[in-house]
């Protein structure tokens, strides 16, 4: 299934893409959550009403007449690791790590699949970095790699944006890959049954047309699964949590000459199976600023 949030007349809430047309769960399951980490917190129970109202015709609103929002508007957690690409971590001159090397992305930095990116006011230096996404779906801890794939709901694409002066300036890159709006996710959520294996997929990310990255997620130096029972063994992961999976080489920072985004770049980054998120750089309104 491909699980979605999406805004239709004002109103929020979940939706299962099928084809060219969204099946509103709100008018087709009404007792299910309407909120995506209830949705996947209620597991089994809220599944089995969504694959019935996939399999049954009616409640479907036409894809273009929605706006798609990210599918989890705040998750509990975003967790991100740095060098995991070995062509990446070739292009950032950085040895290969021995463990997997975790950041948070603050999740107030979570924006829909088509939302603008902001070219921060305090830096010119606005990168981007395509990316596997795995959203949690149980509460889990000390999980097994051989165990993990039973605690992912599902997977998404992403793009963790990030401001390169703000992340390396200090040792905890937190701030620089944390501004409003730098984390644009979706278009979709798309459970394991439809992924098949998250180690064969292509990824490619392209601005303005231009292709900067093309690998697949068979590059991943930790997998998935290394990833959830590295994070897994020091705390517990909630439903919808999200776990950005590292980027491949053709970051624009590590261009020579660099080629930072300005405004009015359009990125795209498509991961096969699981769809395009697509966003449009524009410089940071004045009307962030709020006290
Ligand atoms: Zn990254």
């Amino acid at each position: 299934m491909r699980l979605a949030t999406f805004t239709h007349r004002d109103t929020t809430r979940l939706g299962l893409v099928d084809g060219d047309a969204v099946i509103d769960l709100a008018a087709a399951a009404p007792a299910l959550p309407r909120e995506m980490t209830a949705f996947l917190a209620a597991g089994a129970d809220a599944l089995a009403p969504a694959r019935e109202a996939l399999a049954a015709p009616g409640h479907r609103l036409a894809l273009a007449d929605v706006r798609l929002e990210a599918p989890i508007a705040r998750p509990p957690k975003i967790l991100a690791i740095g060098l995991n690409y070995a062509d990446h971590i070739a292009e950032s001159g950085q040895p290969r790590p021995e463990l997997p090397m975790f950041f948070n992305k603050q999740s107030t930095c979570v924006v829909g699949p088509h939302a603008d990116v902001h070219l921060p006011r305090v830096s010119p230096l606005l990168d981007y970095e395509g990316e596997l996404g795995i959203v949690i779906g149980r509460r889990c801890r000390h999980v097994p790699a051989v165990e993990a794939a039973k605690v992912v709901a599902g997977f998404l694409v992403v793009d963790d944006v990030t401001v390169r002066d703000w992340q390396l300036r200090v040792p905890t890159w937190t701030l620089g890959k944390s501004f409003d709006t730098h984390g644009p996710m979706g278009p979709w959520l798309t459970t394991p049954d439809e992924v098949g294996d998250p180690h064969a997929l292509e990824l490619r990310t392209w601005v303005n047309g231009e292709l900067r990255q093309h690998s697949s997620t068979r590059q991943l130096v930790f997998d998935c699964w290394d990833q959830i029972a590295h994070l897994s063994t020091a705390f517990t992961l909630e439903p919808g949590d999200v776990i950005c999976t590292g980027t491949p080489g053709g970051v624009g920072g590590a261009m020579m000459p660099p080629r930072f985004l300005a405004a009015g770049d359009v990125v795209r980054v498509e991961i096969e199976r699981l769809g395009a998120i697509e966003n449009r750089v524009v410089p940071e309104p004045e009307t962030t600023a709020r006290w």
